[in-house]
């Protein structure tokens, strides 16, 4: 679903943030991908975005080479993405159930359709009672529920989660990554999650990388890469 092959990123001034990064991830897969502050993996979130290009390599999701594609190719490769951030950042103005919207309405999904896809995503992340409340009536778990369905409103096939739980408490980060493991199993979808702790990767990861200063250290199936570690 995933491939990266030896892709670099070089930035202005010099700093090598990826240094041939070579990544497998099968369809269906849950991986992990660790790394300390500064490892690099904001930069292999935004290559994989499509948002920064890589400056060398080959990046391909689904089939699609993101450095090669062009115009609704690209949309298309892209739009198989879906993003969760650590920091939900719900519109604050708006309900859970608006903000599940919000994409829709970008994309210009007719309402009927809409409302249809957005009871879909509510009951999927267990938030169908809380449809109404805003932001600030949730709490943290909820609030990440409420990110995690807008994140699959456009029915991507990867799940890129960027620090998911790193807010929340122990409690709560079972919960929502025991969440993010349903979805897989219902969906079918693949999901990468970006953190710094060992210990969410050991909750819920089928196989994890390890990056350190831009390069994958060791990548495999959980059992053997933390075996190590
Ligand atoms: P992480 O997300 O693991 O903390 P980053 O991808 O943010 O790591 O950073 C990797 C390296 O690239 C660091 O040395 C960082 O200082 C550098 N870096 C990140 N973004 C930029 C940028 N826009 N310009 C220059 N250097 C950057
Ligand atoms: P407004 O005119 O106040 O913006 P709308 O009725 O046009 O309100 O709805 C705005 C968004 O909220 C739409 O994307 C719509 O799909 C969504 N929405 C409204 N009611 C529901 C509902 N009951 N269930 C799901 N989504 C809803």
């Amino acid at each position: 679903m995933i491939e990266l092959r030896a892709v670099s990123k070089v930035y202005p001034g010099g700093v090598t943030a990826l240094d041939s990064v070579d990544l497998s991830i099968g369809a269906g897969e849950i991986h992990g991908i660790v790394g300390r502050s500064g490892a690099g993996k904001s930069t292999l979130i935004r290559c994989l975005t499509g948002l920064d290009p890589a400056t060398s390599g080959e990046i391909t999701i689904d089939g699609v080479n993101l450095g090669t594609a062009r115009g609704a190719a690209l949309m298309k490769a892209r739009r198989k993405i879906g993003m969760v951030f650590q920091h939900v950042n719900l519109l604050d103005s708006r309900t859970a159930e608006k903000n599940i919207a919000h994409p829709l309405e970008v994309a210009g999904v007719p309402a009927a359709e809409r409302k249809r896809r957005v009871d879909e995503l509510l009951e999927l992340v267990g938030l169908s009672d809380r449809r109404k409340n805003y932001p600030a009536q949730l709490s943290g778990g909820q609030k990440q529920r409420v990110g995690i369905a807008r994140a699959l409103a456009a029915e991507p096939r990867v799940l890129l989660c960027d620090e998911p739980t790193s807010a929340l408490d122990s409690a709560t980060t079972r919960q929502i990554l025991s969440l993010i493991r349903s979805l897989r199993d219902r969906l079918g979808i693949t999901v990468v999650i970006i953190t710094h702790e060992m210990s969410v990767v050991r909750e819920i990861c089928d196989s994890v990388s390890l990056l350190s200063e831009g390069r994958i250290e060791r990548s495999g199936p959980l059992l053997e890469v933390i075996q190590d570690t």
